[in-house]
Parts: structure tokens; C-alpha cells; sequence
């Protein structure tokens, strides 16, 4: 297993749940060499149905937070256009923080830290030879590649690349709403408020321990920032107030009081990004669909992890083995192309030059 974010992690841990064992090999040096990242939404049917499969929902439903179903919309002068609140029992999509999730996951598995990957080599002699950034390498008899956008292992079997969408995220973070910014604690409340505008939006999310995540979202060309250092924050912030200019002053203290702001230009693979078997290596999740982040990346991933694992756990000769992923392959690529296309069209959506479309997407997806 190349990778340990949500694909590679609920893999690994339903594995161990059947007793076999598995290596995972992660190019971040420690667990907690990055930020973790915002808030994930696991849904019913897909993160959730995994979660049960790897022993874990009741702990998931212990930590996630329901209330962070809650969603608001804004127009630009400020007015709510849109509120709901989740019913007290609704458990369809509840919120858990990243590094949460990932604990969770992780529990007892040992992922192997800082063995990055550089390229994958299938039908070997011995196996599936991988390369490693230190220079060693390794065989093995399956090679799964959960490394997400930029993997290396999807070249193994696939040439396709990431293209840009056209979309770019700058993401920035509060730290202690409730008491440092009581107002826009209040604009933000238990879950999500969005602001949708002329070919840009901004999206607030809380994350447990009162940090809340802002993305400013605009169409741009993919060198939007020539003229800008991205190391600079108030140059930075600067440029996204002037790209906001005239919206509420509520909602551009968002961006007022962010800390820092990470860049995050939005790319995708084809929508129906499928490969001709390659024996011996498969992918999963991102590395297979990376698709606009919409709310089903991590739960498409986590189920693919889950199934994954299933299926290899009841495999008994080595012949089965090939045969059960080449089936795995055929059911991930249907609902992850199935998927793609919803968020490809929801983000066209979302950040468009009528922002009357963002509203009409979330009147057809949310509970009346
Ligand atoms: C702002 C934002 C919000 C999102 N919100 C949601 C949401 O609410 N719900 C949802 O379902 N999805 C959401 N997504 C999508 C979701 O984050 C991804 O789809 C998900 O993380 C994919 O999981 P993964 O395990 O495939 O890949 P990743 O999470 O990218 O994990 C890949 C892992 O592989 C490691 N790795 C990379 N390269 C190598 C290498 N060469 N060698 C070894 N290891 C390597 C990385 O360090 C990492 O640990 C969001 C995405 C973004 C950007």
C-alpha cells in the first residue's frame, strides 16, 4: 500500500481487522509532519458503510459532529438566503476533523514513514519492483497506489495527468472563533456558510476546537498569482479583499482575520478515468479519480479501501487474487465516473458567472 490518507488507512485497517498483513509505505516523515487539513463529511452509504466494515463506526459516531451538517447560504450584501439546520437525529453526513479521522484509522496499524515513492515497476521476475526516493527498492506481490493526486504509481498503469479546472482555492483558517471573533462565529455557526458571487464564492467550515477553515474559490488562469508572492501573507490577502471587493464587511472579515492562506489550484483526472489491467497493481481513490472537492472524494476513497480489502481478505490462491481486483477495478470505476460527473458539473455550478446557480444546486441536494 502506497499512501496512508483515507484510502490507504481504512485498506490497511480492514485488512488487519481479517488478520492479514500489509505494508504501508508513506512519504510523510512522521504523522504529523503537515497540518491534517479541514473538515471531512462521511456519508450513510459510502465513508460510513466503510467505517462499519473496518469495526469503527461507533468510535466515528463518538467523535463526528452532526451539528457540522448545518449549511447557510449568503448573498454578497450579507442577506441569508438559505439556513438549514440538521434535524436532531440526522446522521446522514456528520462532520469529523481530519487528523481525527485519520488517528481513528490508524490505530494500530504500522505505516512505514518516510519511504517516498518514485516509480512503480510491474512483471518483474520477482514481483512488482518499487523505487524508492532514498534510492532502495523493494518487491512485492501487489503494489496498491493510495497516493493520492500526484501519484506516483498511477504511471504503472495509466499515462492520464491531472488537468486544471480552471477553479482555484485559497484556503486560510481562524483559530478560536468563539472567543477571538464571536461575530463571525455566529456568521458561520454549528457547520458551513457559503457566499456565492459572480464567478467566485467563499466558504466557511468549522472544524471542531473552534478553528474554522475559509476557502476563497475564483475562476483564473492557472498564473493568476505571477505578480503576487504566495509566501507573503498580506500581499495575499491583499489580492483576495481586492478579488472581493464590495461583498458584506461580515463576510470578507473572513478573510480579514485569516492566518495564513495556502494556495490550492483545483485539478481533475478524466471523468471516466479507467486503465487496461495491469497484474499486480491497482489504484485507489485520488490516484484513481481525483475529482473536485465536492464531498465525495475521501468517502469514494475509504469505501474503495474497504471493498478492497474484503475482497482480497477472501481470496485463497494467487490466481484469485488478480481476479478480485480486476473486479474491484470494474465496480470503482462505475460509481467513481458516477461521482465525477456530479462534482464536475457541481463545481461548473458552484464558481459560474450566475450565482443563482449555486443556490438552484443546493435547493436539488438539500433535505426540504
Ligand atoms: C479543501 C478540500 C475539502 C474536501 N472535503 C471533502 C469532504 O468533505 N468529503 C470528502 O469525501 N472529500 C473531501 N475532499 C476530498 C478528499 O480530501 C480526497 O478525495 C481524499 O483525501 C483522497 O484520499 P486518498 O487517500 O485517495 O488521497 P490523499 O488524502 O491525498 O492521501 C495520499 C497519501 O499518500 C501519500 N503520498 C503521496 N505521494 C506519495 C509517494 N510518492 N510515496 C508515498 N506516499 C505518498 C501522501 O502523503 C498522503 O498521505 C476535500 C478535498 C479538499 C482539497
Amino acid at each position: 500500500m502506497v499512501g496512508s490518507g483515507p484510502a490507504g488507512l481504512t485498506f490497511a485497517r480492514v485488512l488487519h481487522r481479517h488478520d492479514h498483513p500489509v505494508t504501508i509505505l508513506e512519504r510523510d516523515p512522521s504523522p504529523d509532519a503537515r497540518p491534517p487539513g479541514g473538515t471531512l463529511d462521511l456519508r450513510e452509504g459510502l465513508g460510513q458503510l466503510a467505517l462499519r466494515k473496518a469495526g469503527l463506526l461507533a468510535e466515528f459516531q463518538a467523535l463526528s459532529r452532526p451539528e457540522g451538517q448545518a449549511m447557510r447560504i449568503l448573498d454578497a450584501d450579507g442577506t441569508v438566503l438559505r439556513d438549514w439546520p440538521p434535524r436532531p437525529d440526522d446522521r446522514a453526513n456528520p462532520e469529523i476533523d481530519r487528523g481525527q479521522l485519520r488517528d481513528l484509522l490508524r490505530g494500530p496499524l504500522d505505516v512505514q514513514w518516510g519511504r517516498a515513492v518514485t516509480k512503480v515497476v510491474p512483471g518483474t521476475r520477482d514481483g512488482v519492483l518499487v523505487h524508492f526516493a532514498d534510492g532502495r527498492q523493494e518487491t512485492f506481490d501487489l503494489v496498491i497506489g493510495a497516493d493520492g493526486a500526484w501519484s506516483r504509481v498511477r504511471p504503472a498503469v495509466s499515462s492520464a495527468t491531472p488537468d486544471y479546472t480552471g477553479v482555484t482555492a485559497v484556503e486560510t483558517s481562524l483559530d478560536d472563533v468563539d472567543t477571538r471573533h464571536p461575530d463571525l462565529a455566529r456568521l458561520v455557526g454549528d457547520g458551513s456558510v457559503a457566499v456565492y458571487g459572480v464567478n467566485r464564492a467563499l466558504v466557511a467550515q468549522r472544524n471542531s476546537g473552534g478553528h474554522v477553515k475559509v476557502y476563497a474559490q475564483f475562476r483564473a488562469p492557472l498564473d493568476w498569482h505571477a505578480n503576487l508572492d504566495l509566501d507573503d501573507v498580506e500581499a495575499v490577502r491583499s489580492s483576495l479583499l481586492a478579488l472581493f471587493d464590495g461583498w458584506a464587511a461580515p463576510v470578507l472579515d473572513l478573510l480579514r482575520h485569516g492566518t495564513a492562506f495556502i494556495h490550492r489550484p483545483l485539478y481533475v483526472l478524466p471523468v471516466a478515468h479507467t486503465w487496461a489491467h495491469v497484474p499486480g497493481v491497482t489504484l485507489l481513490g485520488d490516484a484513481a479519480h481525483l475529482m473536485p472537492p465536492l464531498g465525495a472524494g475521501a468517502n469514494l476513497a475509504m469505501l474503495e479501501g474497504a471493498e478492497l480489502a474484503e475482497s482480497i481478505a477472501a481470496v485463497t490462491g494467487p490466481e484469485d487474487l488478480d481476479k478480485a481486483v480486476r473486479a474491484f477495478e470494474e465496480q470503482m470505476w462505475t460509481r467513481a465516473g458516477r461521482w465525477a460527473k456530479i462534482t464536475t458539473a457541481g463545481l461548473e455550478r458552484l464558481v459560474s458567472s450566475d450565482p443563482a446557480e449555486a443556490l438552484a444546486l443546493f435547493d436539488d441536494v438539500q433535505p426540504s
